[in-house]
């Protein structure tokens, strides 16, 4: 395998046509976010089928991540743009209204959820326009509360507005989330993430949804809240996956704390073995110019070094210039980075299950025989991110039972999916692997590889089963018959 650590790439208008996504499929993406923040049903719809017409083309798994818009907090529409200074004052009003200047130092808006108003306490901080505008609250009344502006900047409609110590209890799920999701299901999107998290209920709720309607997409947190933060453990318990979100969640703590706490992110969501994914800005200023800041090449590599399964672009890949080109930058930062990787973590993590010993002893007997790859016979896809998560230095290949879990391999670090095989007695799954790969080619007569299986077949958590193959023993295996 080329490089282990996986890319997702936002689809935009930069990047849209099946002959672009082949590109970026060719030069190393693994999976393709849509974003439901813009974009209607009809757009998302045409895009997703040029994937699909794209991956067709390549020949190789793509995943893709649909990702809900969230109860983002808005300021409502004001009459003019508020050219802010120190010391004035805002006043957020629970009815909703125009904004505008009512005063020499003060002005009222309103937001687009009033209600977290009532949940406001004297001295708590309300950030508009991304963090760009920070204000703190001095009075209150049933109407409206009043802020005082700390700094000086231009606020204009429909900005955004956080509350980095206001626990807010807002539903993560909006209608709109609701239709999209409907979108998803019909689709048959591989990963939904859900956006401004804030504790385990979140997700179960959106699992619930998704469940309802026949669903099966993996569910990803968007880690961007300060009370996620606090929540990590919670609802990386109930996850399917993480996001460190690093554009918003940027905003809600300070901005010195976001590389400890997405070092802190990556190694507990390591440690459960499930993907992480480290999102935003990463190769931001590619969006406009072709080559990247030193340090942006250099957050790349330090996301992969601190164990990110996946590295995430955004606008760089949407609407930006050339999307090939920043694929392809990503691509050569990761292999690099890989070349000083700290494999074989073998005595990073303790043991939940069984299937944790297994992959262990299967990390070790690899490193001490000179295997070439490891084959994952995996029914739920956990056996072969429970071996992932060693990071073992050789190639991981996944054989499932179905196309759906196969295709929620494709964020996860180092697992190549390789194969979609009947479920049948040991003996035909050995069967139809060997005669797979061979044809396949990822398999050769020259090299000793290790097989892990569960059996019999589709008990989750049942790998049982550990086999060294060596290279005469291949075309034998490749014989066998259920
Ligand atoms: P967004 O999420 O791009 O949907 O805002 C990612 C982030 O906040 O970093
Ligand atoms: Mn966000």
């Amino acid at each position: 395998m080329e490089k282990r650590t996986k890319i997702l790439a936002t689809v935009g208008p930069s990047s849209d046509s099946i002959e672009i996504l082949e590109g970026l499929i060719r030069a190393g993406v693994n999976v393709f976010r849509l974003n439901f923040s813009h974009g209607t049903h009809e757009y998302h719809s045409k895009t997703f089928n040029n994937i699909k017409e794209a991956e067709k083309k390549v020949g190789t798994r793509v995943g893709v991540l649909q990702d809900l818009c969230g109860p983002k907090i808005r300021v409502g529409k004001l009459k003019y743009d508020f050219e802010l200074k120190q010391d004035d004052l805002i006043e957020f009003h629970i009815e909703q209204l125009e904004g505008e200047k009512i005063a020499a130092n003060r002005y009222k808006l309103s937001i687009n959820q009033p209600r977290i108003l009532s949940l406001l306490k004297d001295g708590e901080l309300i950030y508009l326009y991304d963090g760009n505008i920070q204000t703190k609250v001095v009075e209150m009344n049933d109407k409206f509360i009043t802020a005082k502006v700390h700094n000086f900047g231009k606020l204009s409609s429909n900005k955004g507005v956080n509350f980095p110590n206001t626990k807010i209890n807002i539903d993560v799920i909006t209608q709109k989330d609701k239709d999209d999701l409907l979108w998803g299901v019909q689709n048959k999107v591989d990963f939904i993430a859900i956006s401004f998290v804030q504790r385990k209920e979140d997700i179960l709720y959106a699992k619930k949804l998704l469940k309802e309607h026949g669903g099966e997409a993996h569910v990803f947190a968007k880690i961007e809240k300060f009370d996620a933060v606090e929540n990590i453990d919670e609802i990386l318990e109930v996850s399917d996956g993480l996001m460190v979100a690093r554009g918003d969640l940027g905003i809600e703590v300070p901005y010195y704390k976001v590389p400890s706490i997405q070092k802190s992110i990556i190694r507990k969501a390591n440690a459960a073995s499930k993907p992480v994914i480290t999102a935003t800005q990463m190769l931001l200023s590619m969006a406009e110019k072709e080559t990247a800041t030193r340090a942006e090449i250099s957050d790349v590599a330090n996301a992969v070094l601190d164990g990110t399964d996946a590295v995430m672009l955004s606008e760089e890949s949407a609407i930006g210039k050339n999307p090939i080109n920043v694929v392809e930058t990503m691509s050569n930062t990761i292999k690099e980075a890989e070349k000083i990787y700290h494999y074989n973590k073998f005595s990073d993590f303790s043991f939940f299950d069984e299937t944790d010993v297994i992959a262990s002893s299967t990390g070790r007997l690899a490193e001490r025989l000179d295997v070439k790859a490891i084959i994952s016979i995996t029914g739920s896809g956990k056996s072969a991110k429970k071996m992932a998560r060693y990071r073992i230095k050789n190639d991981i290949y996944a054989i499932c039972h179905d196309e759906r879990v196969a295709r929620s391999l494709t964020i996860a670090w180092g697992i190549e999916p390789t194969l979609v095989i009947e479920k049948s007695t040991l003996n035909g799954m050995l069967g139809s692997t060997f005669t797979n790969a061979l044809k396949m080619g990822w398999i050769d007569h020259e090299h000793t590889y290790i097989l892990t299986a569960g059996y019999p077949a589709g008990v989750e958590g049942s790998t049982n089963f550990i086999r060294i193959v060596k290279k005469n023993e291949i075309d034998y295996l490749a014989g066998l018959e259920a």
